[in-house]
């Protein structure tokens, strides 16, 4: 029976999965065949022991006909899933691709059957890396890496490939499976990540931890290259007036904008970072080899950046004026730590503050010095109010007979080793430390007390007092209850207080302080604004405030006689001061010709060291009664 000896036989091969349908119809045919032989072979008696053997012969393939078709399940199933899948054949000819794969990169399976993978290519990876990536999969067919390739309609975005060789009986490579996802979401994800984790959300500038970073590596790199490079602190001006009164928002704005302008001032490989708040420090690498021309580049950027920063700003459609103080570090090498650098920088910083703002330092080693007694002032400052050190001195305010009509409040620190301390050396530093909040109740209250005393004597009963009041104090949300409370506490008449506010209040975009100062305004206190000329008032700003007086600038009256300028912006106040039916007062009045002058320009109230300087009460009292 040659045909019986002939019978084919089929072997399932686990794993050539692309080649089970193939099997699936291969075993059905041959199951018809074997069906029929096996009826023929059933009707002969001499055959019946083979018919046993083919019965078996029909179960096992029955069998192996069921795990073929199982596997062809699992096969689509395997090759239809969220992944992208190539197959080609071992000339990389696109043989199949999935559904993913169309989803995936635009493409349907008619375009890129029979062509070749590289049709996805995006360019960003060079001949030298895909070279690399045949030499890995000749060598361990198998590959896996990421790759940015091109969808059909042009857009790029990155992948993870696998890609497989699969072999035949010989060890012959027949195939290659690639299959791939899209990763740009987890990249996109990560690198937020990193972002958060290294940048300023609000500038997008590097933060304090990628600048130690950077500034480590800086002086590593100076250290390799012996060049000089330098750190330059930055600290807004009064930022933290504007935040107090235009609102954190603008204060944001403004930071942005700050961000994008030092961005401007560096040159490429430099850093700009956001250290903290309205700091920001600059890293300039490799300025030369010569520490006087480094130097000189570093006081050359300075100046750039404070320039920069003055331009005025349209915040908000507002125009807002800010400025810069800046400290420079020079480093060499790994002379001090990067810690020491930032201190360094800081100190120089702290004295441009105090050299009037707007400005640039270069550390010396006498700025540390001054900045310890400034640490050691800060410390018996706090304890100043508790220990009853300070003193109210009163400095008469006159009429146009030069009579004294009231009294302007200035406070002094009684301190037990300096002496009198004024307030030029301490009110600035308990506004930063938020001590000026206690100190001005104390101001306040105070002054108030003697407001009432005066009440008793006729000399004193129609004086006016004048206290200076803190942009930090009327910002307090409860600034007017507190005053009502003194108010109500010392029984004193609130006709008699006049409030003097300084220009930053014109800032205030919220209007809460404008409302505050109306409603202490209907109580009968009046406002004055002080140092008038010397900030940015504007007509329309000043109209939106319920002020009583002006009161200009000693800046500007101590010139009146010899500087024109000075004497038309006196004319100028004056002027204002009669448009918007305000009283104008001047200040630091020092000679018989300046007062002739203001009498001249229309200004018809006066303070000054001519008719008397700030004294404690007892003198103040004499004066009065001098006449
Ligand atoms: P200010 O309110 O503008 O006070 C006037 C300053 O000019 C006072 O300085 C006063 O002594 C000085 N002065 C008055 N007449 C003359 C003059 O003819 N020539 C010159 N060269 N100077 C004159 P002082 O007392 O040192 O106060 C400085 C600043 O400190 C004040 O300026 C005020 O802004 C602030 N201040 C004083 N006391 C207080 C207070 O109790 N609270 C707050 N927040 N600030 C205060
Ligand atoms: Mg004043
Ligand atoms: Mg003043």
């Amino acid at each position: 029976m040659p045909l019986l000896l002939n019978f084919p036989r089929v072997t399932l091969v686990a794993g050539k999965t692309c080649t089970a349908a193939a099997i699936v119809d291969t075993i059905g045919n041959k199951l018809t065949r074997v069906k029929h032989w096996a009826e023929v072979l059933m009707s002969s008696e001499a055959l019946l022991e083979e018919r046993e053997k083919w019965q078996l012969e029909v179960l096992e393939l029955k069998q192996q006909l069921k795990m073929a078709e199982q596997e062809l399940r699992i096969t689509r199933h395997a090759f239809e899933t969220q992944d992208g899948m190539i197959v080609t054949d071992a000339n990389n000819v696109i043989l199949r691709v999935n559904r993913a794969f169309t989803r995936l990169t635009g493409y349907s399976q008619e375009e890129v059957i029979g062509t070749n993978p590289s049709i996805l290519k995006s360019g960003r990876q060079n001949a030298a890396f895909y070279r690399r990536m045949w030499d890995t999969l000749r060598k361990h067919r198998f590959w896996q890496g990421e790759v940015w390739d091109k969808r059909k309609d042009g857009s790029i975005y990155p992948k993870l490939l696998t890609i497989t060789a699969v072999a035949d009986e010989n060890n012959e490579v027949v195939n290659y499976i690639g299959t791939f996802s899209d990763v740009s979401q987890q990249k996109e994800a990560k690198e937020n990540i990193y972002r958060l984790a290294f940048y300023d959300p609000l500038t997008q500038l590097p933060n304090r931890r990628l600048l130690m970073d950077r500034l480590s590596q800086a002086l590593a790199g100076s250290l390799r290259n012996h060049s000089y490079g330098a750190v330059l602190f930055i600290d807004l001006d009064n930022f933290k007036t504007l935040n107090d009164t235009k609102g954190h928002d603008f204060g944001d704005l403004l930071l942005i904008e700050v961000a994008a302008r030092l961005r401007n001032c560096i040159r490429q490989g430099d850093t700009v970072a956001r250290f903290g708040g309205d700091e920001f420090l600059v890293i300039l690498e490799g300025v030369s080899y010569d520490e006087d021309i480094a130097t000189g580049g570093a006081l050359n950027v300075a100046e750039k950046v404070c320039k920069a920063i003055s331009h005025t700003y349209t915040l908000k459609g507002y125009n807002y004026h800010c400025t810069a103080s800046i400290g420079i570090s020079m480093f060499h090498g790994d002379d001090f730590t990067v810690h020491e650098l930032l201190r360094r920088a800081d100190t120089a910083m702290y004295q441009a503050k105090h050299t009037g703002r707007n400005t640039f330092c270069l550390f010396n080693p006498h700025m540390q010095h001054i900045l310890e007694q400034r640490a050691l002032l800060e410390a018996d400052l706090r304890q100043a109010l508790a220990r009853d050190q300070f003193r109210l001195y009163y400095q008469m305010q006159v009429d146009a007979q030069q009579r004294a009509y009231g009294a302007e409040v200035l406070l002094r620190w009684q301190h037990p080793e300096r002496g009198i301390v004024s307030p030029a050396h301490f009110i600035e530093l308990a506004e930063e430390t938020g001590l000026i909040l206690p100190i001005g109740h104390y101001v306040l209250i105070s002054a108030c007390r003697q407001l009432k005393q005066w009440e008793q004597e006729e000399s004193t009963r129609d004086l006016m007092l004048s206290v200076n009041v803190s942009i930090m104090q009327l910002s307090q949300a409860d600034f007017v209850e507190q005053v009502k409370a003194i108010l109500e506490t010392t029984k004193a008449n609130p006709n008699r207080l006049k409030i003097e506010l300084t220009e930053s209040l014109v800032l205030d975009s919220s209007s809460s302080n404008a409302d505050k100062m109306a409603a202490l305004q209907q109580l009968g206190i009046h406002f004055a604004m002080d140092d008038f000329g010397t900030g940015y008032s504007s007509l329309i700003h000043l109209k939106r405030l319920p002020l009583n007086q002006l009161k200009i600038d000693r800046s500007f009256v101590g010139n009146i006689d010899h500087n024109l300028n000075d004497a038309v912006i006196v004319k100028t106040i004056i002027a204002m001061a009669n448009a918007l039916d305000l009283e104008v007062i001047a200040e630091g009045v020092e000679t018989e010709a300046q007062l002739e002058l203001l009498r001249q320009y229309g200004c018809f109230a006066f303070q000054g060291y001519l008719f008397s300087q700030p004294v404690c009460l007892e003198e103040f009292h004499q004066l009065l009664l001098l006449g």
